[in-house]
């Protein structure tokens, strides 16, 4: 464990009264059996090339989001560039195996039948599928027939204020930036994943759609019912907004440097943006990367 939320010395104590907002806090019954993790790397090796010219992205490294139930949690991850946010994602998503060291989700390794779905930075969407045929895709791998599939999908495009574009294909221009990203988070959300990842998804788009799509995020990720989401940023803005946990590491071979919990409001609006504690938790955030 890297750290544990009902531990009252885990991250910074130093955060003021007034950002703790009471009825977000989460309380552990005194003989409550311990937690398991929701996802959980232990002991991970990285190490590419070979002799003099190996790089060791991870030595021993380990890293655990813990599991709340019925709640899920919002998690950044942040750090210099290529520290091994990315991986951290793919180990996560299936996509790379580690030199060694486990990848277990809620204490067992991976289920094959279920997918840990990750939305990108470039738009990843199938251009030449309209966009309900996009989120029907997933459901369609899982063996849920079309029909079903595609009121399912359209269901999700509602959630995600696309319905009006269901029929159009997936990409630019027909859609914006912020609307391909809506797709793929759709396309995610469609199969009720309990885990979410993220990969600097706002990073190619302008300052005003990139805010509305975090205030988006947030919404979506309240709404549903116990869903982690892993994100990886560069923005410190951004992750504080998102995050009820910022985690930062260093790199070479990464480590965790700090376990930031951000206690805003979980309904977050611009409000949250212009609160005191927003600045505090974003110059603590700073301060780490630093
Ligand atoms: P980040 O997301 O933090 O920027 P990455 O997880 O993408 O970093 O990469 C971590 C490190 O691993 C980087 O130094 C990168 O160059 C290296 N790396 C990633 N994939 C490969 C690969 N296939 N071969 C060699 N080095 C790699």
């Amino acid at each position: 464990m890297t750290g544990n939320v009902f531990d009252p010395n885990y991250g910074n104590p130093a955060i003021p009264e007034s950002a703790a907002n009471p009825g977000d806090e989460i309380v552990q019954p005194a003989n409550a059996a311990p937690l398991t993790d929701v996802v959980e790397l232990r002991g991970i090796e990285q190490v590419y090339g070979q002799g003099d010219k190996a790089q060791v992205v991870f030595r021993n490294f380990s890293l655990s989001i813990p599991d709340i139930p019925d709640r899920g949690q919002f998690c950044t991850i942040m750090g210099p560039s290529g520290c091994g946010k990315s991986t951290i994602l793919r180990y996560i998503s299936g996509l790379q195996n580690p030199t060694a060291g486990e990848i277990l989700f809620k204490g067992k390794p991976r289920d094959p039948q279920k997918s840990v779905p990750m939305v990108f930075q470039q738009y990843s969407s199938f251009e030449w599928k309209s966009v309900l045929h996009n989120v029907t895709l997933p459901l369609e791998l899982q063996g849920v027939g079309r029909r079903e599939a595609e009121d399912q999908a359209m269901e999700m495009l509602k959630v995600v204020g696309l319905e009006a574009h269901a029929g159009k294909f997936a990409k630019y221009p027909n859609l914006s930036g912020g609307q391909l990203q809506r797709v793929a988070i759709a396309r995610s959300l469609v199969v009720h994943p309990s885990i979410l990842l993220m990969d600097e998804p706002f990073g190619a788009l302008d300052v005003k759609t990139r805010r509305e799509m975090q205030d988006f995020l947030r919404t979506i990720f309240e709404a549903q019912e116990d869903m982690t989401v892993i994100l990886v940023t560069h923005s410190e803005s951004e992750a504080v907004f998102l995050s009820d946990k910022v985690t930062v590491l260093n790199a070479n071979p990464a480590m965790i440097v700090a376990d930031i919990p951000i206690h805003l409001p979980a309904v977050r609006d611009d409000a949250a943006r212009i609160a005191p504690e927003f600045e505090h938790y974003v110059a603590q955030v700073r301060k780490a990367l630093s």
